[in-house]
């Protein structure tokens, strides 16, 4: 998985980022051939105005794994 480095927030210009898991909020389900998979989300929020900055798996590969990806 690759890296996303954010240095500030584009809304506010803040740089105080804070990661946090929101799957208690949100939980992403995704059902393949029967098979449910599970990926916990997480946000970037800005500690500034709020503003969530990127929303993003930190397993992305428990949802799609690579080799079953549509050409
Ligand atoms: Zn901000």
């Amino acid at each position: 998985m690759k890296e996303v480095k954010i240095e500030k927030c584009p809304y506010c210009g803040g740089e105080e980022l804070q990661e946090s898991n929101v799957s208690c909020m949100v939980g992403g389900v995704c059902v393949d051939n029967g098979a449910v998979r599970r990926a916990i989300l997480f946000a970037t929020v800005c500690r500034d105005c709020g503003s969530v900055v990127r929303l993003f798996c930190k397993t992305p590969e428990n949802l799609y794994p690579k080799k079953e990806r549509r050409e």
